[in-house]
C-alpha cells in the first residue's frame, strides 16, 4: 500500500537535504517560556543556600538568612526551602522564589524565569 512511499536513502547519494539554517526562523520565538516552566524551577533547597550564604538551613522548613534587600544586620529574612516562599521581617518584602530572583538580580518576570531554566552562568 505504501510502496511508493517506500523510497529509503540507500546508500551516501549526497542528495538535497533541508539545511538545518531555517532553524534561526525561530529564534525569535525562544522568548516564550516554556508550558511546564514552573516544575523546571531550582529546588529551593538548592537555590537559597547558594544565593544566601548566611542562610542556615533546617531541613525543608523555613529558615532565616541576612536579606540581601535591605541593610540587614540580623537575619531578618525568612526562606521556605520547600515551597520557595520567603519574607523579611524587617524591610517587608516577600514573594516566592521567581520574585526572589527579580529582585536580586534586577530582572524583569520572564527574564528571571529564562535565567533560573537555563541559567547565564
Ligand atoms: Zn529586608
Amino acid at each position: 500500500m505504501n510502496a511508493a512511499h517506500k523510497k529509503r536513502p540507500g546508500g551516501s547519494r549526497g542528495g538535497v537535504q533541508a539545511r538545518p539554517d531555517r532553524r534561526a526562523r525561530y529564534e525569535p520565538n525562544n522568548n516564550a517560556l516554556p508550558r511546564d516552566w514552573r516544575d523546571r524551577l531550582p529546588s529551593p533547597a538548592t537555590y537559597y543556600p547558594a544565593m544566601l550564604p548566611s542562610l542556615k538551613p533546617h531541613g525543608t522548613g523555613w529558615a532565616p538568612a541576612r536579606c540581601p534587600f535591605h541593610d540587614d544586620r540580623d537575619a531578618s529574612l525568612s526562606v521556605h526551602l520547600g515551597h520557595g516562599g520567603w519574607r523579611c521581617h524587617a524591610c517587608g518584602l516577600s514573594g516566592d522564589l521567581v520574585t526572589f530572583h527579580m529582585q536580586r538580580n534586577g530582572l524583569a518576570f520572564a527574564d528571571s524565569v529564562r535565567d533560573l531554566l537555563w541559567g547565564s552562568q
